[in-house]
């Protein structure tokens, strides 16, 4: 029998070990861009200008608008749920119907609403007892505040609101808000049952002058059809797309000049483009404007 040769003195001292194969870094994961940071920047690059000539030529046309605080924010709070979904002079209809029923002792309250508002202006009277409003028998304050639409829903969404800020705040005050940083005080309105980004940035804009965009239909129209702001966007995203495209200090201006001009030239219906400071830029009138 031969005998099985043995391994070569070489061959056993010029064996390698078998390495690992050295790990491939495992691929940085890339962070989605913000969508709102995204549109701003192409905004920029291929219609540069857009938002300075849109303010300027509204400006032009309206005049200029200076903040000043036009209720008190529970207040505000409260006129603004009255104005959802329907028209700003049955909100005034309700609220003072809530004056009329729920009388206070304090001071009147002077109503400064501009020419953002769609209605007359409230009256100059005493806030409404908000600890009435909140306690008042369901059925009885429907009945108050029929007159302004809506009433079932928006009864029960008052004494909601008006108790969670007692519980939270230990009264109806809502002056709190100014000292946190503005979305997160947008964050504590909008963890509030029907409350959204729109009613939350009315308070805070027309209370504090905070840098935030309350984008009603108008707003969402008027900038959709210039180009502002893309033409899928939808109302919740447009709150954010502003905070990028708009300086902080020029918001409250935008906010309302748009929200005039949807509601003076640019309807719904039969917008009047021949009248329009901002024709000569708007993608309604003409696809590939500037
Ligand atoms: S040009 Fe017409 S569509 Fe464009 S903003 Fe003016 S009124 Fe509206």
């Amino acid at each position: 029998m031969t005998p099985a040769k043995s391994p070569s003195p070489k061959a056993a001292t010029t064996a390698q070990p078998t390495r690992p194969a050295a790990r491939k870094p495992a691929p940085k994961k890339r962070r989605a861009p913000d969508p709102a940071k995204k549109w701003a920047s192409y905004l920029r690059r291929y219609r540069p200008g857009l938002v300075p000539f849109v303010l300027d030529g509204l400006t032009e046309r309206y005049g200029p608008q200076h903040w000043e605080r036009r209720l008190d924010p529970v207040s505000e709070l409260i006129l603004t749920i009255l104005t959802q979904n329907t028209a700003d002079v049955n909100a005034e209809k309700a609220y003072e119907a809530l004056r009329a029923a729920y009388p206070s002792e304090r001071a009147p309250e002077e109503h400064r609403p501009g020419i953002g508002w769609g209605g007359d202006g409230l009256s100059t009277a005493p806030p409404p007892d908000w600890s009435r409003v909140e306690n008042a028998p369901l059925p009885e304050l429907i009945d108050v505040i029929r007159p302004g639409g809506l009433a079932p829903q928006k009864a029960p969404r008052l004494q909601a609101t008006l108790a969670r800020i007692r519980e939270e705040r230990g009264a109806y005050d809502l002056e709190f808000l100014a000292e946190l940083p503005v979305l997160e005080a947008r964050d504590w309105l909008t963890s509030i049952d029907g409350i959204g980004k729109k009613t939350a940035s009315i308070v805070l804009a027309f209370c504090f002058g905070a840098p935030v965009m309350a984008v009603d239909r108008h707003v969402e129209r008027v900038s959709k059809r210039i180009g502002l702001i893309p033409e899928k966007a939808t109302a919740d995203q447009a709150h954010d797309l502003f905070l990028e495209l708009v300086d902080g200090e020029h918001m409250y201006a935008a906010h309302v000049l748009l929200i005039h001009h949807g509601r003076e030239t640019c309807h719904a219906q039969r917008p009047a483009h021949d009248i329009c400071p901002l024709r000569d830029r708007c993608r309604m009138v003409s696809p590939k404007a500037p």
